[in-house]
């Protein structure tokens, strides 16, 4: 498929005026050569009502929003698109609230679970792992900030890494860990990064023994005594990501994000951080829509946990 997407809010409102019309889309994200049977790969189908297909060879029938993040939705997709276009189309993203202020939707939580559905959209399976020279750090998100008041009640620690390019960040991976022990640092070097690249790290004893894994690891260790700011020159990326991480929590989400969702909050980052020199903002909103046709669909309750009656 040709990569055709909405340039202004004005083109989208035009190309997705109906429910069918974002239907087509997806047809076309989900099945660029053409339609294939989830079931037996065959090759033709019947077109049935409400983009639904039935396969010629075994009758399965299936539809291009089965599986997706859009399976079993009520309501239209021509919403889905507007929620999607207003998280991709700003620079900073946009909250649940506003959201759901802004598409009329009648409850907070429809557009809480929007957007956590389409944060999961957000990481393209067997996406391509990091290299180069990547720093590497923990840093503390959330609890109490003495110049921000309280907010994200917990405090959580996540992992940074940041290819170095020149002066300049290239990709970044961030994820939470429980605890900054070599066991779960090891294992965020190993699905971040290939192998082969140098690891660049402070003097936590915790990222001894990569070697072994095939990293390179370069180590940059603070000698005399311990200045607040040493770390941030040590590993200027990792430090000016962190920030604008904290920044964004704070601002757009006003640290209300919990500590189990966490995760899917970094995932939106570093998507639209790894997308910063994109040209055009429609192009976002292409990626994400491509990436949700191929995305197992989640459900409320398995994101808030099996207890939960929300
Ligand atoms: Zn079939």
């Amino acid at each position: 498929m040709n990569e055709d997407y909405p340039k202004t809010i004005l083109e989208l409102e035009q190309w997705f005026a109906t429910d069918e019309a974002c239907r087509d889309y997806l047809v076309r994200l989900r099945w660029p050569d053409g339609f294939a049977c989830p079931r037996c790969d065959g090759r033709e189908a019947w077109n049935a009502s409400r983009g639904r297909f039935v396969c010629r060879t075994c009758r399965h029938q299936s539809s291009v929003t089965a599986g997706t993040i859009f399976q079993d939705t009520r309501k239209p997709l021509t919403l889905w698109f507007r929620a999607i276009w207003l998280i991709t189309s700003q620079k900073n993203g946009a909250s649940a609230a506003s959201v759901q202020q802004i598409l009329g939707l009648k409850s907070y939580q429809t557009a809480w679970t929007w957007l956590h559905k389409i944060r999961r959209a957000m990481v393209r399976p067997n996406r391509e792992k990091l290299r180069g020279v990547v720093e590497t750090d923990e840093t503390f998100v959330g609890g109490e900030d003495p110049k921000d008041g309280t907010w994200i009640e917990q405090k959580s620690l996540v992992v940074i890494a940041a290819e170095e390019d020149g002066s300049g960040i290239g990709r970044i991976r961030m994820a939470t860990v429980p605890a900054a022990t070599r066991k779960h640092l090891h294992r965020f070097v190993q699905e971040t990064t290939e192998v082969g690249s140098v690891i660049h790290t402070d003097g936590w004893r915790a990222y001894e023994g990569l070697e072994p894994l095939g990293y390179i690891h370069r180590r940059t260790v603070l000698l005399g005594q311990k200045d607040k700011n040493a770390a941030s020159r040590l590993l200027p990326r990792v430090h000016r990501v962190a920030s604008l991480l904290k920044r964004w929590l704070l601002g757009t989400h006003q640290g209300a994000v919990s500590t189990e969702h966490l995760d899917y909050y970094l995932d939106e980052f570093t998507f639209r951080f790894n997308r910063r020199a994109s040209r055009s903002r429609g192009k976002l909103f292409f990626r994400l829509l491509q990436q949700a046709v191929q995305v197992e669909p989640t459900t409320y309750r398995s994101m808030v946990g099996r207890n939960s009656n929300a």
